[in-house]
């Protein structure tokens, strides 16, 4: 296998940060860019040694140029409290940084996997989502930042090929946990073990009855992986997550039961927009990398639970 050079965007994020791991572990030299909005050094400390990882503080709304084979642009807040916190920079992220990740890509000619997400079916009418369906998105409320953001970036992965034949695919990402998630970012997963752990009320929105599939970060890097492997000309969009649906009431109960803990469930008012369900069809990663989710949720949840026992204070 020859061994390259990657550029991973995000790469001190969440799913950034294992990424670049799993890189490093195959023998890629891994430049990992970011700007620490969201994610952190630490997730990626134990990295910093190895002569074949750089660690590049960087915001991709700037131009930059790198000599590399493959590029992974991951840099975006997921959680939609921090994509909330400054709408105007997570549009520039996700539109901007685009842009300049893919003139640089048609410049060095590199391979590009650009993330994307479930986000951009907004709340959805066909159930579970195919990647045929274009979605139903309101392009003007408090999650229309990274929702129309990240349809605007795939807008424009789609323009770089058909007018510079540029090699590059997109995920469309649904909701994925696991270490490394940042234990204040807000997202449900976090929120529910953090709030278990601490024996502090967990926070169920609305009345629990909306519904995502949660998907094990390890799961998500093999698909990843793989997606990035398909032939030149395959563009995607290809949808990785698990099929497997819980409602949010379900989940806290399910978190609270593997914690032991004593915390009871409060509900608190449903966010604007909040999708009512989630859930992706992967036929297509099924038919065309072989891929599909292996991890239960209750093992996810168990590797997660320890990872935040590890790194917050009880
Ligand atoms: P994260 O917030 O942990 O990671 C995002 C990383 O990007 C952080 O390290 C952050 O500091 C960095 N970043 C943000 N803006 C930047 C900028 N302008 N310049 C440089 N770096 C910047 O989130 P994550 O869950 O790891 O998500 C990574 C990617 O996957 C995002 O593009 C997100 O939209 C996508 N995604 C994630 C999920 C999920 O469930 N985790 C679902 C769908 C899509
Ligand atoms: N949610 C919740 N309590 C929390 C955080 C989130 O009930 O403390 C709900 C949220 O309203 C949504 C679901 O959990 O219905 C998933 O939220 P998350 O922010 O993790 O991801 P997304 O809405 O982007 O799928």
């Amino acid at each position: 296998m020859s061994n390259n050079r990657i550029l991973i965007t995000g790469g001190a994020g969440f799913i950034g940060s294992h990424l670049c791991k799993r890189l490093l572990g195959k023998g890629h030299e891994v430049i990992c860019l970011d700007n620490y909005f969201t994610g952190s050094k630490v997730n990626v400390e134990a990295l910093l040694s190895n002569p074949r990882f750089t660690l590049v503080q960087q915001d991709i709304t700037m131009p930059m140029h790198f000599e590399v084979d493959e590029i992974y642009n991951f840099a975006c807040p997921a959680s939609p409290m921090q994509y909330q916190c400054n709408p105007i920079k997570t549009m520039k992220t996700s539109v901007l940084g685009a842009i300049n990740i893919l003139e640089m890509a048609c410049n060095v000619e590199a391979r590009v996997l650009h993330a994307s997400t479930s986000e951009i079916y907004g709340d959805p009418l066909v159930h579970p989502q195919t990647e045929s369906y274009w979605g139903n998105v309101n392009p003007i409320g408090v999650r229309s930042c990274y929702d129309e953001g990240k349809r605007c970036a795939e807008t424009l992965v789609f323009d770089y090929f058909r007018c510079y034949n540029l090699d590059s695919k997109i995920i469309r990402i649904f909701n994925t946990y696991g270490p490394h998630m940042h234990p204040q970012d807000g997202r449900v997963v976090s929120n529910f073990i953090v709030q278990a752990l601490r024996g502090e009320d967990i926070t169920v929105y609305g009345d629990g009855t909306q519904t995502r599939s949660f998907c094990y970060i390890d799961d998500l890097i093999d698909g990843i992986l793989n997606v990035m492997k398909t032939e030149k000309g395959f563009w995607g969009p290809v949808n990785l997550g698990n099929p497997e649906s819980i409602t949010i009431f379900e989940l806290a109960e399910k978190i609270v039961e593997l914690t032991n803990s004593t915390s009871k469930l409060i509900c608190k008012p449903l966010p604007q927009d909040d999708p009512k369900q989630r859930c992706p069809d992967i036929t297509l990663a099924k038919d065309k990398i072989g891929w599909q989710p292996r991890i239960s949720l209750d093992e996810g949840l168990r590797q997660t639970i320890d990872y935040f026992k590890k790194v917050i204070r009880l």
